[in-house]
């Protein structure tokens, strides 16, 4: 008998997330100095951090004996949105919240609905809790909400809806995301991943946090890996009615935030400086990278986020070559889209090094 058998089939259903590769992994496979190679494959803030947050993440380091209290992260967080601290779970990445929300409200037996082309850790936390997967058709590459209402079963417990989604860019008007929710019933949840939120322009942008008085189903996910720049540290942050936070704490790992991680945060929380140098360098950006494929007469996805999806044709041939002139970006074939690539947006710089990468890769 193998070991492997032991598990249960739906964990060995599973097929492993697939990170962008890191760049000391390109340097070892093609021979190409560290410093001469443009990562723009996971989404991650050129910038770095705020040096707000490297100031209280440099402070932090002479506690890390003891350990990590949450209560002052997660107050920041309550006084900055004016919802009580009873509402807020905090997550190592906001990757740690989606799988608690699936733990809690899922098992074997029950399902939860997402788009063709999601993020996709939803599939891996809906199955590793043993819940059914069920992917519904896109439309022109974003949800269709309509098709995912249509979609629900009795068994179902979770819609995962991101907005703005990843790996498109795509976004949904918040008039509809709302009517949705007011369409759905109560015993269904909804887990908004708002993980691109800060970049939405401000004519886009809607107070979702304010549905949550309205709405005792809706958790909302929110990030420190995107805008804020801290991938590597991993913090997020959900927020819902009182009784789901407490459901979510009671699986939580105690420690689940560790102490860097919660100082930087705090750190950053409030440097709008950095948010807005941010949120601007990325809009310039995307109008970069957009006139670039435009000139070499490549179909993009309207993108909503700080990345960009193409089409590509030979998107496999055309990766390679990227990757051969040391530029990595992330083919999406495992998202079902063979022809398309994603690349995030970088520095001014990065992102002609990666125009010009590219023609040549055609
Ligand atoms: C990046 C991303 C996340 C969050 O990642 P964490 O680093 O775990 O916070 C969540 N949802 C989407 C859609 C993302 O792209």
């Amino acid at each position: 008998m193998s070991i492997a058998a032991l598990a249960p089939s739906y964990i060995r259903a599973i097929s492993p997330y697939l990170p962008g590769k890191p760049i000391t992994q390109l340097a070892r496979e093609m021979g190409i100095p560290v410093d001469s190679i443009v990562k723009l494959a996971s989404n991650e803030n050129p910038l770095g951090m705020s040096p707000k947050a490297r100031a209280a993440l440099e402070q932090a380091i002479a506690d890390l004996s003891r350990y990590p209290d949450q209560f002052e992260l997660s107050r920041a967080i309550s006084d900055r949105y004016g919802i009580g601290m009873d509402r807020v779970v905090l997550g190592n990445g906001s990757n740690d919240l989606l799988d608690l929300a699936a733990r809690v409200f899922l098992a074997p037996g029950r399902s939860s609905v997402f788009s063709q082309h999601a993020f996709a850790v939803y599939p891996l936390a809906t199955m590793s809790a043993g819940g059914e997967c069920i992917q519904v058709p896109a439309k022109e590459f974003g949800h269709d909400l309509a098709a995912m209402r249509a979609a629900i079963r009795p068994d179902t417990s979770i819609v995962w809806i991101a907005n703005p989604n990843n790996p498109t860019g795509t976004f949904l008007p918040y008039a509809q995301v709302r009517a949705f929710l007011q369409a759905l019933p109560e015993n269904v949840l909804v887990v908004l991943d708002e993980a691109y939120n800060e970049y939405l322009p401000p004519a886009l942008r809607e107070d979702t946090l304010a549905w949550l008085a309205e709405f005792p189903n809706l958790v909302i996910t929110r990030t420190f890996s995107k805008v804020y720049g801290m991938a590597g540290l991993r913090v997020g942050y959900a927020l819902a009615s009182a009784e789901i936070v407490d459901l979510m704490n009671r699986v939580r790992q105690p420690f689940n935030v560790n102490n860097l991680a919660l100082a930087a945060a705090i750190g950053a929380l409030d440097d709008h400086v950095f948010l807005a140098e941010s949120f601007q360098l990325n809009r310039r950006g995307v109008e970069q990278i957009v006139a670039g494929l435009k000139r070499l007469g490549l179909e993009h996805i309207p993108a909503h986020g700080n990345f960009v999806t193409f089409r590509a044709g030979d998107a496999a041939g055309v990766n390679q070559r990227l990757l051969k002139q040391g530029i990595i970006v992330r083919p999406l074939a495992n998202y079902g889209m063979p022809q398309h690539l994603r690349v995030t947006i970088g520095l001014e710089t990065e992102n002609a090094r990666f125009l010009e990468a590219l023609e040549k890769s055609l």
